[in-house]
């Protein structure tokens, strides 16, 4: 069920401490770790911490939380002292999602092309 942390989901399991990640920032709601295979000098997944299956489960389901995300990119960004990056949401397989665990990824630290493939 929504909202309710699954047994066999990845990110649920960062967010119990019982997978180790490079966790940079936690709040109530939020946890934000290094990504395992980093696609730029900076790239953070910033999570909810409750289990919604993709961004757009987020915004229909936890609006709030989907909020709570996008502030804490901007935190995550702000400490890494990006002034340019990237917010990506890959939602559904077509668009490469591969955690089915709403994360928003944070690119920055170098310069990034437009449009993405
Ligand atoms: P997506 O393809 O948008 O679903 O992104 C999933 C991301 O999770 C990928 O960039 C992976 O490199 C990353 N990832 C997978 N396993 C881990 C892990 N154990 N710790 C940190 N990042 C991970």
């Amino acid at each position: 069920m929504s909202g309710e942390p699954q047994n066999d989901c990845l990110f649920c399991r960062i967010v119990a401490g019982e997978i180790p990640a490079t966790i940079v920032h936690e709040t109530e709601t939020t946890v934000a770790f290094r990504d395992i295979n980093p696609q730029a000098p900076t790239h953070i997944l910033v999570i909810p911490k409750a289990h919604y299956e993709n961004a757009a489960a987020l915004a229909a389901e936890a609006p709030q939380a989907a909020a709570d995300v996008l502030a804490e990119t901007k935190a995550v960004a702000d400490a890494e002292g990006l002034d340019s990056y990237r917010l990506v949401f890959n939602t559904g397989s077509g668009a490469g999602q591969t955690v089915w665990h709403a994360h928003a990824h944070v690119l920055g630290g170098r310069g990034l092309q437009w449009p993405p493939g």
